[in-house]
Parts: C-alpha cells; sequence; structure tokens
C-alpha cells in the first residue's frame, strides 16, 4: 500500500504529521473521496469543482491545479494496482507555530494526504439480487454550513454510531422536521411515480453522486422534484434511497421500525440502478 503526503508517495508508516498540524488540533481541513472503476476517476471534474468551492469556501489556498491533482490522483491508482479503488484526499490549512484559533499570518503550506480505498461492488450492480439496507431517522446536530465538505466529522461520526448501535447502516437526518440528507449519503424518495430529493442549500452536502442521479432522471424521463420532504412524506414514501460516491445509490427498505414499500428494492430504484450501471461502463470502459 503506498499513501501520499505532500509530494512524495510513501508506506503509511512512513507517512508522519506534525500535531501542531490545524488538521488535528482543529479539524481545519477539507476533502473530497472519488471512486475510479477500471483505474478510471469517476465524476473527476465535477468532484475537483467541488474541493475548489470548499477550500475557497474556508480560505485555504489550493496547492494544486485540476492537472496537478489529476495527475497525483492516477499515480496513487496505479501506486496500488488500479482496478476499483477510491481515493481519499484531504487539504489542511497546515502546520502553525502556536495554537491560535485564528489563521496562521502569514499563511502556512497547507498539507496534502491521499489515500486509497477498495470499493465494495455496489447494490446498483445487480440490482436483482439486491436487498436493500435498513436506516433510522436522527435530529441533524450539525453546524449550519454542511455545504462544506470539512474533515470536522464528529458529528456525522456521533449520528452514525447511532445507526449502527441501532443495526441500520445509515441516519438519516431531519432538521425542524425536515429531511436534509444522511450522516455520509444524500436522500431521495419516491411517492406514487415521482422521485424527490431536498434542494441544494448550506444544510447539505451537494453530493456529486446526487446530481448525477437528479441528471439520469432528467435524461431517461423519470420524474424529479427537487422540493423540500418532510419527515411524514419520508415515513410515507413509496421508496427510500441514498446516496454516495462509493456506494452509488442504496435502497432503503426499513425506516426505524417500519417497512418501506413492500421491504424489498422499489421499481424506480430498479430502473435508476440500470441507468446509473449502463452510465458508469460507459464512461469507465467496464
Ligand atoms: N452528504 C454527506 C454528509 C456526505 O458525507 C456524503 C459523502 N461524502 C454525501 C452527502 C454524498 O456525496 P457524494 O455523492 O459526493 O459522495
Amino acid at each position: 500500500t503506498q499513501v501520499y503526503l505532500n509530494g512524495a508517495f510513501m508506506a503509511p508508516a512512513d507517512a508522519t504529521i506534525s500535531p501542531m498540524d490545524r488538521g488535528f488540533l482543529f479539524a481545519d481541513g477539507i476533502y473530497e473521496v472519488i471512486p475510479a472503476y477500471n483505474g478510471v476517476l469517476f465524476r473527476f471534474e465535477e468532484h475537483l469543482i467541488r474541493l475548489e468551492r470548499s477550500l475557497a469556501e474556508v480560505d485555504i489556498r489550493n496547492p494544486h491545479s485540476r492537472a496537478q491533482w489529476r495527475e497525483r490522483c492516477e499515480q496513487l491508482l496505479r501506486a496500488n494496482g488500479g482496478g476499483n479503488l477510491s481515493v481519499y484526499l484531504q487539504v489542511t490549512r497546515g502546520a502553525a507555530e502556536k495554537r491560535d484559533h485564528a489563521f496562521p499570518s502569514p499563511a502556512v503550506t497547507p498539507t496534502v494526504f491521499m489515500m486509497t480505498n477498495p470499493i465494495a461492488i455496489p447494490a446498483a450492480d445487480s440490482p436483482e439480487t439486491a436487498v436493500g439496507a435498513r436506516a433510522i431517522t436522527l435530529d441533524d446536530i450539525r453546524w449550519a454550513r454542511c455545504d462544506i465538505k470539512s474533515v470536522s466529522l464528529l458529528p456525522n461520526s456521533l449520528l452514525r454510531q447511532q445507526a449502527v448501535a441501532a443495526g441500520a447502516s445509515e441516519a438519516i437526518l431531519l432538521r425542524d422536521g425536515f429531511v436534509t440528507e444522511g450522516s455520509a449519503s444524500n436522500v431521495f424518495i419516491a411517492k406514487a411515480g415521482t422521485i424527490a430529493t431536498p434542494p441544494k442549500s448550506h444544510a447539505i452536502l451537494g453530493g456529486i453522486t446526487r446530481d448525477l442521479v437528479v441528471e439520469l432522471c432528467h435524461q431517461h424521463g423519470l420524474a424529479l422534484e427537487e422540493r423540500e420532504i418532510t419527515e411524514m412524506q419520508l415515513r410515507q414514501a413509496d421508496e427510500i434511497w441514498i446516496t454516495s460516491s462509493t456506494k452509488e445509490v442504496v435502497p432503503v427498505i426499513q425506516l426505524n421500525n417500519a417497512i418501506i414499500g413492500n421491504g424489498m428494492p422499489g421499481p424506480l430504484w430498479k430502473a435508476l440502478a440500470h441507468h446509473y450501471v449502463q452510465h458508469k461502463r460507459r464512461l469507465c470502459g467496464l
């Protein structure tokens, strides 16, 4: 296994970071997770645009051009054998001389860390045998800028752990009675043939997979609305899906203790999963 730290490739044990790094002291950093299939980075531009936006929102200098990011990601994929891997990349504000909430001035060099992780075969690859996931609803306890892909993931981690402790795989979050997103995913519902997902705002991360699902629905004539979803609409949905770059589109068949639909992945999910896989195969030469 090889990881990348500040310009060099090395074994994970050799990648050492100062405890003065603001990523460690303040969770002052931004990250991305980019899937690669067959060694080909999927929706790479979209991930980089989001990275640039996140960095700009917290005023961390982007240390690389898009071409440099691509080259480094591809090199790391090759160093780890290619195939189906996700690239995790993180940029922190860097190591300051003393611990101070305010940014170091003059600015210090950002720390860049990257690693790869294997991607499990997603449910969408075999829609006929997919079984679906369980989710629970929880209060969204996070901050007011969830659109920034920050490494400050303590609330997300606490929420996901609560879901796991309850025997579920994801927490679907509610703020003031409305669905925001999952602890690490976006949420879609389907009711009477119409698909819905919350609009992009400061309350959710603008998921790359979310955007692709919206695009695929439009392309293939599936009715989709970007609108607020109430807790009641979530509970009464015919289908619930959660989306993320590494899990793609996962059907949820149980919410809290209630069965969703007939307890099986629904027909709209199957249709969408088919389009998603076709799209992925075409782009990645699978
Ligand atoms: N929301 C949150 C809070 C997430 O952490 C993630 C995945 N990192 C997503 C949504 C899904 O985003 P994407 O499709 O870009 O992976």
